[in-house]
């Protein structure tokens, strides 16, 4: 049974205007972002019930797609939510929950956001999407354009992770490698978006696309047996999984299915920090020249309008922001890996890097339940093997090793 989306229309974050739901960037009356609406009215009498089914679809009531021929799939979503007590323990925290978003179908959260804008590109009847990007968003593009038989443009950095690299050059209908951050190609592809050479695939505007991070919300509350956790800690490149996220609470909060939305944490790498440093200094947000960091993923230094609204969105709520070191967020990774068994990339291990600093500056409570979201795989980094130097074995050395090894 196909979900029925309760989607209404899009409303301007700025001035409240609202418009059919159609394909739309911006206001008209001011220069606002826009958002979607629903009928929560509706669905809130009729309850948790409407969800149904497997995957990221099975939340399609609070999605913008109503058509089941339009939700293109590749098995995204219902990742899982891990109970972590070892790493809480080595943490000190009382209760923390890991979202290990690496299970999706391109290794990263944004297999959420590409299946909505793919679904968007159907409904609107475009044929052809792209991107800009640093490897991730690129690779995921790709992947549900041509699982949607669409053609996509794949801008990416010239950077990113071989492995990132080979999965776009198998997936895409075009990829094209440049140089420069990621800020450097935006303003000119935007311009290409206005003259609708594509379908918007970027994180900068396109509502439609950030709607399906939303279901990190619904699924972590679903997971946790209906509840909210008391923190949840987002990674932010330009903060579209931050907005995406916190709407989803917002929207259980005002369906009446949570008492109060969590605690939000923006967490960014020190070397793209420009959110995180115009909160702590209590300014408005500066664009940063950046230059690389091991969180690849996050390496924005100019977040633009999202940017604006995250960092509304921290002051209006009392969240919180931070940021850690590539060396920290290395560590982190580690860590992970030996205390739970989690192989993330560095871009997907940042909010654990920032969580450590937060807990040592006292700026999140230990007693509370924390949410951690890792957005990525481990399997996606790329890196030197450590030695590749190998044992020969016959029956009585191989036993001699094992015991020797099991008396340790
Ligand atoms: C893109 C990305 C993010 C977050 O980026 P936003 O634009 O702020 O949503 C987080 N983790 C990974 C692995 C990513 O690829
Ligand atoms: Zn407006």
């Amino acid at each position: 049974m196909t979900v029925e989306s309760y989607a209404t229309g899009l409303r301007c974050i700025e001035c409240g205007a609202t418009y059919p739901l159609a394909y739309r960037l911006e206001c008209d009356k001011c220069p606002g972002l826009l958002e979607l609406t629903y009928d929560l009215d509706e669905l809130g009498r009729r309850g948790p019930a409407v969800f149904d089914g497997p995957g990221l679809w099975r939340y399609g009531a609070v999605l913008p797609i109503a058509r089941p021929e339009h939700r293109v799939t590749l098995g995204e979503g219902q990742s899982p939510l891990l109970d972590c007590p070892r790493l809480a323990t080595l943490l000190g925290v009382k209760r923390l929950l890991i979202k290990f978003d690496g299970s999706n179908p391109t290794g990263t959260v944004k297999d959420r956001s590409s299946t909505t804008a793919v679904a968007a590109a159907l409904q609107f009847g475009y044929r052809v999407t792209s991107v800009v990007s640093s490897g991730n968003a690129g690779s995921s593009i790709a992947a549900y354009s041509t699982r949607a038989g669409l053609r996509s443009l794949i801008f990416v950095y010239e950077r990113a992770s071989a492995p990132k690299m080979l999965h776009i050059g198998a997936a895409a209908t075009d990829l094209i490698i440049y140089k420069g951050v990621y800020d450097d190609l935006i303003g000119h592809w935007d311009r290409l978006v206005e003259e609708k050479a594509f379908f918007d695939c970027g994180a900068s505007r396109n509502a439609f696309k950030q709607e399906g991070k939303k279901t990190l919300a619904y699924e972590i509350w679903e997971q946790n047996g209906f509840r909210a956790p008391d923190v949840i800690v987002a990674p932010v490149a330009v903060g579209e999984t931050f907005i995406a996220t916190s709407r989803g609470f917002r929207e259980l909060a005002q369906l009446g299915w949570i008492d109060k939305a969590p605690l939000m944490v923006a967490a960014q790498a020190t070397r793209a920090n420009a959110i995180s440093r115009a909160w702590r200094d209590g300014a408005p947000l500066k664009p940063l020249k950046i230059g690389y960091t091991v969180a690849e993923g996050l390496a924005s230094g100019n977040p633009g309008k999202k940017g604006e609204w995250t960092l509304r969105l921290l002051r209006q709520n009392g969240g919180i922001a931070g940021d850690a070191e590539d060396e920290e967020i290395l560590e982190a990774q580690k860590i992970l890996a030996r205390t739970e068994g989690i192989w993330a990339g560095p871009t997907g291990v940042a909010t654990l890097a920032v969580l450590g600093r937060l807990l040592a500056k006292k700026q999140v409570d230990p007693a509370r339940t924390i949410c951690v979201i890792i957005s990525e795989t481990g399997l996606k980094t790329e890196a030197e093997v450590p030695s590749r130097q190998g044992t020969a074995f016959d029956y009585d050395s191989l036993r001699a090793l094992v015991h020797s090894r099991l008396a340790q």
